[in-house]
Parts: structure tokens; sequence; C-alpha cells
């Protein structure tokens, strides 16, 4: 790549060293351009990063992350990394979940989807009756016949607009669709775009083979040094504490970015990869793409760390139904996780193997927005005694409580079909959880969205390459469904008659 124009500083510059835009720098090093990735904050790694807990010593994460098996942007570029092997699978069960007291294994059983889920409906009927969970069939049918397109034509309603729509007991939607709204899109399902939850629904429902994993290594271990140095290596530079402060135009096309620094430089391509916040006050006022980021609101949360003088239990990750009279919904025993790193210290300063680091998240926290960190801790004791009594026993030595302002965007209704493609205006494309990647908001969306950024670069020069992996698609019943029943929207994917619209809060 050359310019006519002005002298290039870089081939491309990517503005933004998260998930994203380290992606998109290490695939365009490795088809031999010189990368140049400006990162405002003075460490890279975004909302994936992790820090020495500043009491212990020990390395904690934002807040703990889950990586799914079907993640194959990310598992490639960790792969590309050489860091795939520090994911610690979950391959006894999905996950446990303590309802009322009762601890439930989720399990799959390796039948053709959807039946692979039979053995966990099962075990639920004790508490929830026949009748209430078969009023999820007809919602289950939508979910696997839609397209990709089809789904997008719920965006403009709320997912419990549309699971009422669809019969779905009032019980079941409080007690499962309010947990799954608030774990897989982190907001409650009277806020979140029914789009946004049956497309999880479906690939849920779709695969028989999903398994969890967790970073035995802080998060920014798994990516960020390693990124970096591939970039570096290929002649391009990481320049942190340096952000983007404005595009620089010539003739319509974007040529370049004036840093906060002052400094002007200059590529021929330039990637987007700040959250939607960033991205707004740096994309011109007319741009669609402005408009869809200035529209996405944050989901915040707070991520609580607690150390303890012994082990509590041997579980890696356990859930709570949600409820908005409580706090944390997820929480995972790191001591069972990481591989020997993380350990409560003595008070001679050894490492104390014995002990347990449980790390939970509060998802949609605003309701903690005026409680003290003291409080949460109470609270995240209370909620993981619950769970295990041990914990009652077992003495607190430290607890760091993360407050998280953005850990995703909100898929709120009429959001999922703003979110922008790749291509935002000349010279310029966009790469970040929030864009369009038909995924949710997630690492594996943020991965695949540098990922097809790489590819849209290359392409405008005249290089065809696959680099990003595609969506899984969906298997069994759920597969032959999606792919061969009739199709019912029309071919823009605009709503079928009688689909209203909500406005988001
Ligand atoms: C507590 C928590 C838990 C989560 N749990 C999960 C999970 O279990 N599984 C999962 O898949 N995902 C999870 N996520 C979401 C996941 O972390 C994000 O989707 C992903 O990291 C987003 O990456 P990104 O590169 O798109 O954005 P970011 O990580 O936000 O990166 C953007 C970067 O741009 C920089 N920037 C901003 N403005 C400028 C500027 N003007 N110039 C230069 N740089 C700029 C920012 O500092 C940042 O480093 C979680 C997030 C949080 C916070």
């Amino acid at each position: 790549m050359s310019s006519s124009i002005q002298t290039l500083d870089y081939d491309v510059l990517v503005i933004g060293a998260g998930l994203a835009g380290l992606s998109c720098g290490v695939r365009l090093t490795d088809r031999g351009l010189r990368v140049g990735v400006l990162e405002s904050s003075d460490v890279a790694g975004g909302r994936a990063r992790s820090w020495a807990d500043a009491k212990t010593g020990d390395t904690v994460d934002i807040g703990p992350h889950v990586i799914l098996n079907k993640y194959a942007n990310m598992l490639g570029l960790l792969q590309r990394l050489g860091t795939r092997h520090h994911i610690q699978w979950e391959t006894r069960k999905l996950l446990t979940v303590l309802d009322k007291g009762r601890r439930i294994p989720i399990q799959q059983w390796r039948l053709p989807p959807p039946f692979h889920g039979a053995r966990n409906l099962l075990r639920m009927l004790p508490t929830v009756p026949l009748h209430v969970m078969a009023s999820n069939l007809r919602v289950a049918w939508d979910a696997m016949t839609r397209t990709e397109t089809e789904m997008l034509a719920l965006d403009g309603i709320s997912a419990r607009h549309h699971l009422e729509s669809m019969g779905v007991h009032r019980d079941f939607i409080d007690w499962f669709w309010a947990s799954a709204s608030i774990a897989l899109l982190n907001v409650p399902v009277e806020q979140c775009s029914a789009a946004a939850l049956m497309r999880v629904f479906a690939q849920m429902i779709g695969h028989n083979d999903a398994a969890f994993g967790f970073p035995k290594v802080g998060l920014s271990d798994l990516y960020v040094p390693q990124a970096i140095d591939i970039i570096e290596r290929g002649g391009g530079q990481v320049m942190l504490a340096c952000g983007a402060d404005q595009l620089q135009w010539r003739d319509g096309r974007v040529t370049g970015v004036r840093t906060h620094r002052g400094r002007v430089l200059h590529a021929r391509a330039c990637v987007l990869a700040a959250p939607p916040s960033a991205a707004a006050r740096l994309l011109p006022g007319e741009a669609p793409a402005r408009m869809a980021a200035a529209r996405m609101q944050p989901s915040p949360y707070v991520s609580t760390y607690l150390w303890f003088d012994r082990r509590i239990t041997r579980e890696r990750f356990w859930a709570r139904p949600w409820s908005p009279r409580e706090f944390n919904t997820d929480f995972y025993d790191l001591t069972n996780i990481r591989s020997g790193g993380n350990g409560p210290r003595d008070t001679d300063g050894a490492r104390n193997a014995a002990g347990s680091v449980i790390a939970a998240n509060l998802i949609w926290s605003h309701r903690a927005f005026d409680v003290s960190d003291d409080e949460i801790v109470a609270a995240t004791l209370r909620e993981l005694t619950d769970f295990t009594p041990d914990a009652a026993q077992a003495r607190l030595l430290s607890a760091s409580v993360h407050r998280i302002p953005m850990a995703v965007p909100c898929p709120y209704p009429g959001t999922e079909r703003q979110r922008p493609e790749t291509q935002a205006v000349p010279g310029l494309y966009l790469a970040g959880d929030w864009t369009h990647t038909g995924l949710p908001s997630c690492m594996e969306g943020a991965t695949r969205s540098g990922a097809l950024a790489a590819e849209a670069v290359l392409a405008a020069a005249g290089v065809r390459a696959r680099i990003a992996c595609p969506v899984p698609e969906t298997r069994g019943l759920a597969g032959l469904l999606r792919r061969f029943w009739p199709r019912r929207t029309s071919r823009d994917g605009s709503a079928p008659a009688g689909v209203g619209r909500t406005s988001a809060p």
C-alpha cells in the first residue's frame, strides 16, 4: 500500500486497543501491513483486561469472563497468539444453578438439537409444573425456524412482549427468561430486544456440544502482550495513553487521525475500534453509524472479589436466578480455575493455595450505585453462603469491589437493526462488540468485528482474504428447520403484520 497524496505513517491506523482493535491489528500485521494502534488509556485490553489487585497482589480481571467453545474467532486468535491452552474448560457440566436452595446441575445429552436439553427440563420438573414448561414449545419452534433476517424483524418489540404473545407462562418468564436475559444480554427481559434474546436462544437450542471455559490466567495475559508483540515485530506500534481526538479528512475520505497530544498521523485506512460513546464523538454528524453509536446505552456491572482463609467450594462456576431485589447472578471460585496463581496469602505473605478466591458479577447494577462497597461485600457474602454454607465459617481476608460503567451496550428494542456494518465512511472501518456481528456484544463479537474490519481493509486494497469465522450454523432438527422451513418475512426483513414497536427506555 502507498499513497500519492501524503506521507503515510502506517498502512493502517487502529483506534482502540481492546479485543476488537488488537484482533484487527494482528490479522493485518499477518498480511504484511504496518499497523499503528492508538489507545487512549495507559493500558491496553479495554473491557477485557486484568490487573494486580492493590491489596493482595493477585491478578484480578475487570470482572470474571466466560468463554464459549463456540467462540471460533476468539479461539482462533488465541491459537495464533499461542495462549489457547490457557483456557480451563468445564467438561463435567455446563454450570450449576442454585434455585430456592436446590442445586441444579445443567447438563446436555448428546441427542440431536434441540432434544439435548431434555435432561435439564426433567430436573426442573419438581419446581416447574409440566404445563408451565410446555408453554415454551411455540416460542422454541419459532426461534428454531427464523433466519437471521427474520430474527431482526423482532427487534422492535421487547423480549417479554414476544414471549407473552407466544403464550409463554408468566411464571416461566419471571423465573427462566428474566435470568437468561440478564445473564446473556445484560438487560432485564422487559427492556431487551426480542431479536437479541431469540437469536441467542436459537443458538442455545441449536447446539448440543456447548461448553464454558474460563481463563486460567488474567484476561490481559491471554492476549494483550502477545498481540502487541506481533504488531510491533511487524513494524507497527501500539501507542498507549495516545487517544484519537479527531479524524483527518481529504476529499470526503478519512486519511488519518489527530491524537490527544496534537500529533497528526496518516494512513491509507483507519479502523475505529472504540466503544460507542467514543465512536459517537469521532464519527461525522451525518453518518448513520454515529447516530447508532449515540443511541447505545451502557449496561453497568459491579464485580466483587473475596479472599478467604480456606477452601469453601470445589465448584468452578455457579449461578442464581436473577432478582431485582438481590445482587449477584454468577459466581466463580478462581482457586479451582487458575493454574496455581491465585490464592490468598498467609500472614507471612506466602501463597495459601488452600483458600478460596471468589469472584461474582452484579449485572445491570443501577441498584448498587448508592450502595457502599462494604454493603456490596456483605450482600455478596450472604448470597455466597446460600450456595456454600462453609463461607459463613471461613475468615474473609480481603475484598475488592470493581464498579464498571459499561460492560456491554444495552440491546434495547430497536438497537439490533441499527448496529452498524464494518464500512462506515470512505477510508474508515468500524469494529467493536457493538457493531453488526450477528452476535451479542461479547468477546467473540469483538474479535469477529476486528477480523471483519481486517477483511474490509484488505478488500479495499484489492486483497481478498477470508479471516472472520461465521456465526455457527444451528444443527440437528433445529438446523434443518432453520434451513427448510417456509420463510415468513419480506426480503428486507421488515416485521410481519401485527408486530408493533416499543421504544427503548
Ligand atoms: C465485567 C465484565 C464481564 C464481561 N463478561 C463477559 C463474558 O463473560 N463473556 C464475554 O464474551 N464477554 C464479556 N464481557 C464483554 C467483553 O469484555 C466485551 O464485549 C469486549 O471486551 C469488548 O471489546 P471491544 O474491543 O469491542 O471494546 P473495548 O474493550 O471497550 O475496547 C475499546 C478500546 O478503545 C479505547 N478507546 C476509547 N476511546 C478512544 C480514543 N478516542 N482513542 C483511542 N482509544 C480509545 C478504550 O480505552 C478501549 O481500550 C464482559 C465485560 C465486562 C466489563
